[in-house]
């Protein structure tokens, strides 16, 4: 044991590092690893611990309900959502591209579950996500416009590579509402991929809104380079409650 060593690793907070080097080192001397072979050992297991802790934070940032993957998700109970694509879009490239994910379609079809399913991969790839449900977004940019503060979060929406807005139409919006949803799909239109959910399909958004020009306007930029799946299935839940012992 070497305390200077023991002092800087734990003060540059290598903490693998500072706890197997020894037991490495006599490892090494077993196995007549090369000093760099050995170097190369300690390094990875550091990058490697770093790595899940880097990660498990953007998932806790991310705010995710509950943790859902796309492994999970059985295709052949959907059988007209187009599997391929989903595949497809796992690799993320629509982040880079700025594209938005709409999942619509009636309770418990799986929309909640793709969605975090999604976000949970972006996170391993280390985006930076949030997943919330609109009507508490709306709380939290009205809250933010009565104090002053709305600048300052709708800054912080459009520097996360996606927002997931979950159950939009779940209740209807005012038109104030109406007004900081456009505010929020403005900054991030071609900036920033967004994932929704929305119980309805468009031809029904419009009683969402009371005000049908704002709704265009809203609706316009979410839909241009977007890829829509509308999952008209039964309800997954129905299906554990009908069978349960397929669940
Ligand atoms: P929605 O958001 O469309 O109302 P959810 O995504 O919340 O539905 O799904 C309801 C429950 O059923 C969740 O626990 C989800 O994980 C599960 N579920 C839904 N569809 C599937 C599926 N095709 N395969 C596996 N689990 C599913
Ligand atoms: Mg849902």
């Amino acid at each position: 044991m070497i305390p200077r060593l023991d002092l800087q690793l734990k003060s540059l907070s290598l903490t693998k590092i500072l706890a197997h080097y020894q037991e490495e080192a006599h490892k090494a001397a077993q196995e007549k690893l090369s000093y760099e072979n050995y170097l190369a050992r300690l390094v990875e297991m550091e990058a490697m611990s770093k790595l899940d802790r880097s990660i498990n934070a953007k998932i806790h940032k991310a705010r995710f309900p509950s943790l859902k993957t796309l492994e999970e998700f059985d295709f052949s109970f959907q059988p007209q959502l187009n599997e391929k694509e989903i595949i497809r879009l796992a690799s993320l490239d629509f982040l880079e591209k700025k594209e938005n994910l709409l999942f619509l379609g009636p309770p418990g079809v799986g929309k909640t579950h793709l969605a975090i399913a999604f976000g949970v991969k972006a996170c391993m790839a280390k985006y930076r996500v949030l997943f919330i449900r609109t009507q508490d977004l709306l709380t939290d940019l009205s809250v933010a416009h009565k104090t002053g503060r709305l600048g300052q979060v709708l800054l912080n929406l459009s520097r996360l590579d996606l927002v997931i807005l979950d159950e939009l139409g779940y209740l209807p919006i005012t038109p104030e509402q109406a007004n900081l949803l456009f505010q929020l799909v403005s900054i991030r239109y071609e900036k920033g991929a967004m994932i929704l959910t929305s119980n309805y399909g468009f031809e029904d958004w419009g009683p969402i809104f009371t005000d049908q020009v704002i709704a265009a306007a809203i609706i316009d930029p979410l839909v241009h380079h977007s890829h829509i799946f509308v999952i008209n299935g039964n309800s997954f839940r129905m299906k554990q409650k009908l069978l349960p012992e397929a669940a």
